[in-house]
């Protein structure tokens, strides 16, 4: 019985650290039982990341499953309501350039095709409003749900946006006090390890050793256990996605009562784009650029003239924060008893908000599969590394997919993303397929998939990708059915127009009245 998997250490308090804790310790009942113990050390001076403001639907149901109240988390994590990204100049950069990436599904999706309706129709509105309610209701300020909608339970599909420092001492909270977490805060300062090469323990200046049978490095940028500790390789992707630094800012309202945002806005720049982010409280600004195409200087003048022209007169709070990425992730995931999770398992950039989802997704899986012995754990690593890499280069090429499809000409940043050998070979080989047909489940096999066919059809027809020949689409499917399901989406902005209220004020009822549990 010696090498059962009883204590469970997780080594640092981000993001990543924290939801880890709380989707393992709900899982396993920690509260509840003494058959697991799960640790999470922390270092005292080594602070988190601090951004991290977008999330994806998924959020909803991790934090339900763990038993956090939804109320709470939006008066206490500073939370809005997200219901998609906003991509702002991405195709062309001219004032009327902009397309939604919605969190529903398009209409009638699996079952038709609304390709061939959308294309006859006169004047051609755009892919996702035909598509969604929801870029319609985004552009009218509407909140994703009503007041008498309970927690977690949705009228539009939303995840959220939220202030990351304070989500990281929120999570502290409901993991050691509901969920059985024990929080040690010590600094780790070098690896205790076992004959076969295992990590047995970790040495904190303060605490001593502390030891355990499977330790998750959730140390960020640092990377100690999986990174510096085992050296597992590093899989640079920036010859592929350029942008390699970001500058944070944090801007406040114009007025107590502005409309807040439920749509991250992804602005295009010269040499990368601007996040733009709207909490109760403020607003989440940053600009992540490519430093072979722009000088720390002139990306800086290009986030404070963003500022300036979306909130004139406003004054940021504080300077930006520089943040360097090194875009990539590592070679295995999971070695030995060691499994990585986060940004110390690796860091893109945050177009299209991938990193918290990927967290959840690597905490339920090691939570679903958690080896009971130490034996089992290798067949658990080999599974978890196959499908994380997979998971990885999809990452990849969906991000490639929105530098690929622009046609801007006004930078080398933007003309060199479209150079063939900086592109996923998989990709191109897809966009020659979609030329003859929408993209459909066939193409993205798991059942997990971070992007299925849907948001790869909100990107490629909301940046303009048109299907050759007209004819061939059409004989694949029915134009009639496409165009009742574009009826109705019209019906269904209508409705939803009436009855749902501001993001704004669903946010001030919630903190006043909370909402219903569910
Ligand atoms: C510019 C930018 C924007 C982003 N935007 C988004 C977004 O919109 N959506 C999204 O999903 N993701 C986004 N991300 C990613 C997101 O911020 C991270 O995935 C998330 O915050 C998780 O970070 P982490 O917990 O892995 O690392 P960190 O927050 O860096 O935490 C590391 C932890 O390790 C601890 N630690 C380090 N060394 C030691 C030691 N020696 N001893 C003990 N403890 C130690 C630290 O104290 C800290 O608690 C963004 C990232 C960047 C850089």
């Amino acid at each position: 019985m010696m090498d059962q998997i009883r204590h469970i250490v997780i080594l640092g308090g981000g993001s990543a650290g924290w939801l880890t804790a709380g989707v393992l310790a709900a899982e396993h009942r920690v509260n509840s039982t003494d058959d697991i113990r799960i640790t999470l050390v922390e270092s005292p001076e080594v602070r988190t990341i601090g951004v991290g403001e977008g999330t994806w639907p998924s959020m909803r149901d991790t934090l339900r499953r763990m038993g956090v109240s939804e109320t709470d988390l939006i008066t206490q994590c500073d939370a809005s309501f997200k219901q998609a990204s906003k991509f702002v100049g991405w195709v062309t950069g001219e004032a009327d350039d902009y397309y939604y990436h919605p969190f529903s599904p398009p209409q009638g999706h699996g079952e038709v095709n609304l390709v061939p309706a959308w294309t006859d129709l006169k004047g051609e509105p755009r892919y996702g409003d035909v598509a969604s309610f929801q870029p319609r209701l985004c552009e009218r300020g509407r909140a994703p749900k009503q007041a008498a909608t309970p927690e977690f339970a949705a009228v539009a599909n939303y995840a959220y946006h939220l202030d990351a420092g304070k989500f990281g001492l929120f999570m502290r909270k409901h993991c050691t006090e509901k969920l059985g977490v024990r929080f040690i805060p010590a600094h780790v300062e070098g690896v205790e390890t076992a004959d076969n090469g295992d990590i047995s323990g970790l040495h904190t200046r303060e605490q001593g050793l502390i030891e355990g049978d499977l330790f998750i490095d959730c140390t960020g940028f640092s990377s100690l256990l999986l990174g510096k500790h085992y050296g597992v390789p590093y899989i640079s992707t920036r010859d592929t996605l350029f942008c390699d630094t970001a500058l944070a800012l944090q801007v406040p309202y114009p007025e107590a009562r502005s409309p807040i945002a439920s749509h991250t806005i992804s602005a295009a720049q010269r040499s990368g784009w601007i996040w733009d982010i709207g909490l109760p409280t403020r607003r989440g600004v940053g600009h992540v650029y490519s430093s072979a195409h722009s000088s720390d200087e002139s990306a800086e003048r290009t986030l404070l003239e963003y500022v300036q022209r979306t909130a004139p007169g406003v004054e940021p709070a504080g300077s930006p924060k520089k943040i360097d990425i090194r875009p990539g992730y590592r070679e295995t995931f999971w070695h030995r008893n060691c499994v990585a999770v986060g940004i110390s398992a690796g860091f893109i950039e945050p177009l299209e908000a991938s990193a918290l989802v990927l967290i959840e997704m690597s905490a339920r899986m090691i939570a679903d599969e958690l080896p009971a012995t130490r034996e089992l754990m290798d067949v658990v690593a080999r599974r978890f590394n196959e499908r994380f890499r997979y998971r990885w280069s999809r990452i990849v090429d969906f991000l490639k997919l929105h530098y690929l499809l622009s046609r801007r000409e006004d930078s080398d940043f933007w003309i060199d993303n479209r150079r063939p050998e900086a592109v996923p070979p998989r990709l191109l080989e897809l966009l020659e397929l979609w030329r003859y047909r929408p993209p459909s489940s066939r193409d993205f096999h798991e059942i997990e998939e971070m992007f299925p066919a849907a948001s790869y059809q909100y990107v490629l027809y909301g940046m303009g990708f048109r299907p050759d020949p007209q004819e061939h689409l059409r004989r694949l499917d029915n134009p009639a059915a496409g165009l009742r399901c574009i009826q109705t989406t019209d019906k269904l902005v209508a409705k939803y127009l009436k009855g749902l209220p501001s993001n704004r004020e669903l946010i001030e009822h919630v903190a006043t009245h909370g909402m219903k549990s569910a």
